[in-house]
């Protein structure tokens, strides 16, 4: 089994290194990761500006890049082969609910999921590490499992893995969940610089707010593995028949907008 690793904490991310030293026995693994912090990157590409890369005294190479960078330039030519799993984490820090659109970490997972590949997000719940070597141990009973399930190396899916940060022992066992919701993130923190302008700081993600039996948040609160499949379609399936009839409406020549008088 060949495996790829990245993350969006950068390659010298303590998540990043565990998910190595558990895999490096049962796989040919090598990891390719972002320089430095690139949380809440999603997919992003870097277009306008070269990419370096580096490899660490670990073996480790490091881009001056995104997630999505990293797993791209290795899967189009820095690699030389196909692995048969693209793995990204563990992410210092739940990735649950809507999480999943801005995370870095899903992002490096997604755009192996786009080139074919099976691909995995790993996260712990907590952001402090604790208990990092239970959750690195359990990704690999996950991915040894799933080789062994046939499922590792064929067609392409897509998991997104949330990890409680328990002792090995504690950890509960792998659930199916759907994403939960959250709150809409906090307010905006303004702060003025010494040079007397306005700085603005992203506030904080919000608190869950479905947070249901059958989801992430629920699952991973008791206690067990969240596992949630994801798809790229974001498509609203439920409200095709709802645009349908509104799109058929919008056909007509447009009116006039109100403040605008003919011939001004
Ligand atoms: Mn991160």
């Amino acid at each position: 089994m060949k495996i790829l690793i990245s993350n969006d904490d950068g390659y010298q991310a303590p998540g990043i290194v565990a998910l190595y030293e558990a895999l490096k026995d049962v796989a040919e693994v090598e990891v390719i990761a972002p320089e430095h912090n690139n949380s809440a990157k999603s997919n992003a590409l870097t277009l306008h500006s070269p990419l370096y890369v580096h490899q660490a005294s670990n073996g480790f190479r490091y881009v001056n890049g995104t997630p999505a960078d990293c797993v791209h330039i290795a899967l189009t030519g820095l690699l030389g082969y196909r692995p048969d799993l693209v793995i990204s984490g563990i992410n210092n820090g739940a990735n649950m609910g809507d999480d999943t659109i801005y995370s870095g970490t899903v992002g490096a997972a997604m755009e192996g999921f786009l080139f074919g590949i099976p691909a995995i997000a790993f996260s712990q719940v907590d952001r402090n590490w604790v208990h990092l070597a239970a959750a690195a141990q359990k990704a690999r009973e996950l991915i040894l499992q799933m080789e062994q399930q046939h499922l590792v190396g064929h067609s392409p899916w897509l998991l997104n893995v949330n990890i409680p940060n328990l002792p090995f022992e504690q950890i509960g066992h792998v659930k199916l969940c759907r994403l939960g919701r959250r709150h809409a993130a906090e307010p905006v923190i303004t702060q003025v610089s010494p040079r007397g302008e306005t700085m603005y700081w992203i506030g904080a993600a919000g608190a869950a707010k479905d947070e249901a039996e059958g989801t992430d948040f629920h699952a991973t609160t008791h206690g067990f593995v969240s596992v949630t499949p994801l798809k790229v379609d974001l498509t609203d399936h439920d409200h095709l028949g709802y645009w349908a009839q509104t799109a058929s409406r919008l056909n007509g020549p447009a009116p006039l907008p109100a403040t605008t008088q003919a011939g001004a």
